[in-house]
Order: structure tokens, then sequence, then C-alpha cells
């Protein structure tokens, strides 16, 4: 696959109506465009069109079992979609759209390409909370199908620069706004008989979530319940590795910093000794504090809004640093690092220390 891959450059806050013009013409023409939002780079192509949808399976790599978000630009086209939302979605949606909040809905037939929905009986929908992503999806006029623009399994694109080291020459554009915003991406969730299940941590928190529910609806966090491997899992992207860097990411965990320190120092150094390449992923401190040819430092353990927004960029630095061999340090896993310690275990693949 080698196509030529245009480049817009927009502003963030007010992006230019010829770029965001042309490249909508783009998306409603069928052409697959990588797009800024509060999240992360998403890569989007018309919802409805199958020949559209089926270039971003192609281009990202994904498996076709795993559905796609799609994006909106307001809540009027959400009853073309999918049946009306319950009451307790309803205020979800009140209080988070625009906002990291994908919600599974029951979809109707024959609005959406069958590959959206990866032939599951529902789609997962959000408004995103950006300037750019919100005026593409309005002037191209459809819903626009958009997973994060990055080769299936890597970590996710922030900058449009991660975007064209992943997908450069297999999609067919990228409008370019500068840094994404929380880092992470959306919460996806699901309503059913008066529970709502978090099938995905992401940007919206679980107590964000909790304070905004009405009351005697339950809140349950599905996406750590991981399925029996026969079982299919809710959120189909659950049983994929993800977001990893290439070399092997073990995550060391503990409540006494000094002893983790201690501890990535000690098989920082084993690992060097064994000739291996290695790079260690800090929150917060000093680079020195451990021993490795890449030392990412991602924001601080006390601001995990830091943390989430530097994360992938710090994971894909150590590709280019080329190491064989990472050691992170895990952070709290409350408000937002529930989603940062989601992402880093699947970047893991279950390789965890305690100390
Ligand atoms: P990505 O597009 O890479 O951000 O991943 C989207 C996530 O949402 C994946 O984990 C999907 O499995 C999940 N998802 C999308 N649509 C649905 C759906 N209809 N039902 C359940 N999970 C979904
Ligand atoms: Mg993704």
């Amino acid at each position: 696959m080698n196509i030529e891959t245009k480049m817009w450059l927009v502003h963030a806050s007010c992006p230019q109506e010829e770029q965001i013009q042309e490249a909508a013409a783009w998306l409603r023409e069928g052409r697959t465009v990588a797009f800024p939002t509060e999240t992360v780079y998403g890569l989007g192509a018309d919802a409805r069109s199958t020949e559209a949808v089926a270039a971003i399976f192609e281009a990202k790599g994904r498996p076709s079992d795993n559905p796609l978000i799609v994006h909106l630009a307001d809540r009027s086209q959400l009853t073309e979609l999918t049946a009306s939302p319950e009451e307790a979605v309803l205020c979800l949606l009140d209080a988070f759209w625009p906002g990291p909040l994908t919600v599974v809905l029951p979809v109707r037939e024959g609005v959406l390409s069958p590959l959206v929905t990866a032939g599951l009986s529902t789609v997962g929908v959000r408004i995103p909370d950006h300037p750019v992503a919100r005026a593409l999806i309005a002037a191209a006029g459809c819903p626009v199908a958009a997973p994060s623009a990055n080769r299936s399994g890597r970590p996710s694109p922030t900058l449009a620069a991660h975007v064209l080291e992943d997908l450069g020459g297999r999609i067919a554009g990228i409008v370019d706004g500068g840094a994404a915003g929380v880092g992470v991406e959306s919460t996806v969730v699901e309503y059913r008989d008066g529970t709502v299940y978090v099938l995905r941590p992401g940007g919206v928190t679980a107590g964000e979530l909790a304070r905004t529910l009405p009351d005697g609806v339950r809140l349950v966090m599905a996406a750590e319940a991981a399925p029996a491997a026969e079982e299919t899992p809710r959120a189909p992207g659950m049983k994929y590795a993800h977001y990893a860097p290439r070399g092997l990411l073990t995550i060391v965990h503990g409540h006494d910093r000094e002893a983790v320190l201690a501890r990535m120092r000690r098989e920082l150094e084993a690992a060097r000794a064994r000739g291996e390449r290695t790079g260690a992923l800090l929150l917060g401190g000093h680079a020195e504090a451990v021993p490795a040819d890449h030392v990412s430092v991602c924001g601080e353990r006390t601001d995990l809004e830091l943390v989430a927004r530097g994360l992938y960029a710090a994971l894909r630095a150590f590709d280019e640093a080329g190491a064989s061999f990472i050691v992170a340090e895990a952070c709290p896993e409350t408000g937002l690092g529930e989603a940062i310690m989601n992402r880093l275990r699947k970047a893991a693949g279950g390789r965890e220390l305690h100390v």
C-alpha cells in the first residue's frame, strides 16, 4: 500500500474553513482522513460506506471483529442511528457530551456499514469535544467511524507526526491540529437493566460517572473482569494486545517509591548485562534516578492528567531509542489512573512485578 498522504495544517481552536471543507469532501468521497480529537488522533471514514470503512481496517491492520466508534457533530444525528437512549444514558450524555464518553446503543438496521459494528447489534457513539473534529464531522455531514489513528497494537497517536509515522502512505490525509487533549481514549459504557457497565476506562472517570447517574442506577467496572478465553468480551477490543512499544515492557508496582526505583534499577542492570537496550518510564522525578539507555519522565504521580497526556508519546519514544527491555512504574488507580493503568497493563501483556 503506498498512496500519497496529504497534510492539512490547521489552527486547533479556530480551524480554517478552506482546509476543513477539503478534508470533509475527501471523507464524503469515501477516503480516510485522520484528525485530532480531545482524546487522541482518530482515523476517520464515512461510517455508512463499507468501502470507506474497509480502508480503515486495512490501513490499521485492525482485526475485523473489533468494532469502531462512530463520531457525530451533534446530538440530532443520534436518532438516525440508534434507538432512543434510556433515562440513565440521557443523564450521561447531558453531562459529558461533547466529550470523552462513548455510549454503546442498539443500532438501527441498515444505517451503518456492518463493518463498523463488527456484526454486533449495537454501536458505540460519541461527540468529540475538539473544534477541529467537530468542524470536520459537521462539514462532512455524515457519521464518521474513527478508531485511533495508529497501526493496530501500537500506542495511540497524540500528535500528527505519530499518525504519519504509523500510517503515512496508507491513508489519504491528516488534519494536523497540534497535540490532542486528554491523551487516553474515551470511556466506553453500556447500560443494561439498571446498570451502567464501564467496558473501557478512559477520559471520563468512574467517580465522574457515579456522581452523574440517577439514584438506583449501578455502576460496574466491566473492563477488568477479563472474560474467559472462549467467552466473547463485551467490548471486543479488550481481548487484543494494545498500546505496546516494540520492546518488552514490565510494570513495577509498590507503595514505597524508593523500593520501586530500587527494583527498576536491578531489572535494568540485569537487562543491560544480558545485552539489552534498556528503557524506563518514570512518573516524575529525575531521569538520573535509574540507569537506562532511554528514560522517559512522564508527568507526575500526583498529576495524573499530565501523565495521561504524555503517556503514548513516552511509549513511542522507546521505539525511537531502540529499547528492547523497558520497566515502567505504576501509578495509583484512582481517577484517570484507572485508564492509564489499563493501557499500561495492555502494553505490558501480563509482565508485572510487585515490591
Ligand atoms: P478504538 O476505536 O481503538 O478506540 O477502540 C474502540 C473500543 O470501543 C474497543 O475496545 C471496542 O471494542 C469498543 N467498542 C466499539 N464499539 C462497540 C460496541 N458496539 N460494543 C462494545 N464495545 C464497542
Ligand atoms: Mg485504538
